[in-house]
């Protein structure tokens, strides 16, 4: 009933189309936070780029995120180059076949595995995504949370029992495609739905309660200085940009010398200007970023400046910033110069 509904319902995608493994890897890795109108662009730009594992292995770390650009949670782009280089050095650039495999690559977790796997060699591993979350909540009317063991269990257990060991790629992307098109969050088209019959959410009408969440911690307030340096150089004005480390918030963008505090409302710039206040909202924070005019006492004397970072000028639009500067680079770039 499911398959033969996914059979006429499913979207046209292109990488849908031949499943191939390194093709459906990106677009698994790419529209992991990604809506799927955007996605297939930056799908297409990746495969034009880098149409082998080989060739996005050799590839600059600095070409991939700057083809990322736009995309954000950037993890994803050095994750991808890493499991590519791995594959490469370590697998004498074969893919794995088996999820099991898959998951030892840097950022493939059990979902991307398990979509890979059964996509493209028929391996009946269950996927279980936001959207296959909902629907079996609902299917089986679920009461503990879908983030906790619990609830967590359950839903493996039924994906587990559901799978079809004749079809399991086309098996699982039909549950997926049936919570991003049917079964959505708010206002699902039960009439239209091929379960419906047996869905208990419907019968008992809990559709809108179900999935039950636990109760999310409200995101800490931050405020980010970030401390831009200027100077006019050869007749053009530039500023000081440093690589942020791998790890911890923006690992591996360029930015300008952060500082961030829990405190509300930072004073201590004296005397300097100060652009802002920017809002912007991360999965666990909530920043409230403003922009400082240093003198630049941060940076290295000359000669081991570029261990740390480097003059840019202001109008080099080659970065990966960090989200919440690329939003205000153009405001910044007017101001910078006007003080
Ligand atoms: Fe979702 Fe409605 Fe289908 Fe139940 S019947 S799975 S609530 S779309």
């Amino acid at each position: 009933m499911l398959l033969a509904w996914y059979q006429t319902h499913a979207r046209s995608l292109p990488w849908r189309d031949a499943p191939e493994p390194y093709a459906t890897w990106l677009s698994e890795v790419i529209l992991q936070q990604t809506q799927v109108a955007t996605g297939t662009a930056y799908w297409h730009r990746f495969l034009k780029h880098y149409p082998t594992v080989e060739d996005l292995a050799s590839a600059p770390i600095e070409s991939v995120m700057g083809l990322w650009k736009g995309l954000g949670y950037y993890s994803r782009a050095r994750n991808l180059h890493a499991a590519a280089r791995s594959v490469v050095h370590d697998r004498r650039g074969e893919l794995p076949i088996l999820a099991k495999d898959w998951q030892q690559l840097p950022g493939v977790g059990e979902y991307t595995a398990a979509a890979i796997a059964s996509i493209c060699h028929g391996e009946p591993v269950p996927v279980v995504d936001g959207n296959v979350q909902r629907v079996l909540a609902r299917l089986f009317d679920i009461l503990d949370p879908v983030d906790r063991k619990a609830g967590r269990d359950a839903i493996r257990s039924w994906s587990e029992a559901l799978i079809s060991h004749e079809d399991p790629g086309s098996s699982n992307q039909a549950w997926m495609e049936l919570g991003a098109t049917v079964c959505k969050p708010k206002n699902p088209q039960c009439g239209e739905c091929p379960v419906q019959v047996g869905c208990l959410a419907r019968k008992r009408d809990t559709w809108s309660a179900r999935p039950v969440k636990q109760a999310k911690k409200p995101p800490v307030a931050m405020t980010v200085l970030f401390l831009v340096s200027l100077r006019h150089h050869k007749g053009a004005w530039e500023w000081w940009v440093e690589r942020r480390p791998e790890r911890g918030i923006w690992g591996g963008l360029e930015c300008f010398p952060a500082t961030m505090k829990e405190e509300p409302a930072p004073t201590e710039w004296n005397g300097k200007a100060a652009l802002g206040p920017f809002q912007h909202a991360l999965t666990h924070r909530k920043l409230t970023g403003w922009f400082v005019l240093d003198a630049g006492a941060h940076i290295a004397p000359d000669g081991q400046e570029k261990q740390h970072g480097e003059w840019v000028q202001l109008e080099d639009d080659e970065r990966a910033w960090p989200r919440m500067v690329e939003k205000v680079l153009s405001e910044l770039r007017a101001w910078t110069v006007k003080n």
